[in-house]
């Protein structure tokens, strides 16, 4: 895991509620939900190579940490729906990663021009970006 947030102190009062109300309408989950059980955590398969767990994605979305823009995380989630099976709460934490992956290319921060990959970067980029990328010039 990696020091992402390490050593934030992130208070309630502070919490941007608008970041919130963001992903909830983009991802159309009850994010206010969660209620941090961990379940999406232990059944995600991919959790060796996330920077923050699916349920600590969950916890800095509630509180409005726009930080959790800069994690791999979203980028890494293979949309495989384990932990939206596990969760008590029925939440699709799998549409959660997929409004992260919208906010962030919406905000044409590292936006991807189809036409300038070259083979060898294809070889490396998820192709979960790929395909996100697609979705934002055609939906
Ligand atoms: S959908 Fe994503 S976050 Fe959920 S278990 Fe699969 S890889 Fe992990
Ligand atoms: S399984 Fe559901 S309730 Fe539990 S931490 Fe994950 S999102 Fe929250």
């Amino acid at each position: 895991m990696s020091t992402l947030l390490a050593g934030r102190v992130i208070r309630i009062s502070e919490r941007n509620g608008r970041f919130s109300e963001r992903v909830k309408a983009l991802s159309g989950e009850e994010i206010d939900l969660c209620f941090q059980c961990g379940g999406c955590s232990s059944a995600c398969p991919m959790t060796s190579q996330m920077d923050l767990l699916p349920s600590k994605v969950m916890r800095l979305v509630q509180l409005g940490e726009e930080a959790v823009l800069k994690s791999r995380t979203p980028w890494i989630c293979s949309t495989c729906f384990n932990c939206a099976a596990r969760c008590p709460r029925g939440i699709d934490i799998a549409n959660v990663m997929e409004a992260l992956r919208q906010m962030l290319l919406r905000s044409k921060f590292d936006h991807l021009k189809l036409e300038t990959v070259g083979r060898e970067e294809l070889r490396e980029i998820p192709p979960i970006a790929l395909i996100s990328s697609l979705r934002k010039f055609t939906s």
